[in-house]
């Protein structure tokens, strides 16, 4: 894998990384929850508006073309969000180990990396 590309953490900067992580989760985790009722909500309307004043054939195509656009922007951003978490994640500077939950909280406890056993935090 990735041989080491970082400096051990000071424990400001662990902290700092750890804080981020976390940020970065829970307010994508709310934006997604918002933007997903309100566009799924948004595109009910939008279908029961247009139901009465449209033909059958071209009613199904809108409905399956903003259901289809409804998935693009959500595979978008969910991509983004995936992105920036791991470029915001914790990794292991000497076995470039990603430093998830039980890991990050191993290494903040005792300073070494769980998997590999080297110095983290300094
Ligand atoms: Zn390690």
């Amino acid at each position: 894998m990735n041989g080491p590309s970082h400096a051990v953490f000071s424990r400001e900067e662990f902290d700092r990384r750890r804080k981020r992580v976390k940020d970065l989760q829970a307010r994508d985790g709310r934006v997604l929850a918002t933007a997903s009722v309100v566009l799924g909500v948004a595109l009910l309307f939008a279908i029961d508006w247009a139901e009465p004043r449209m033909q059958r054939t071209p009613l199904l195509l809108l409905a399956a073309g903003s259901f289809l656009a409804y998935l693009a922007i959500f595979g978008v951003w969910l991509l983004r969000m995936r992105i920036r978490l791991r470029d915001a994640r914790l990794v292991c500077p000497h076995c470039g180990i990603e430093l998830d939950a039980p890991a990050e909280q191993f290494a903040d406890a005792e300073g070494t990396c769980d998997s590999c056993g080297e110095r983290v935090i300094e």
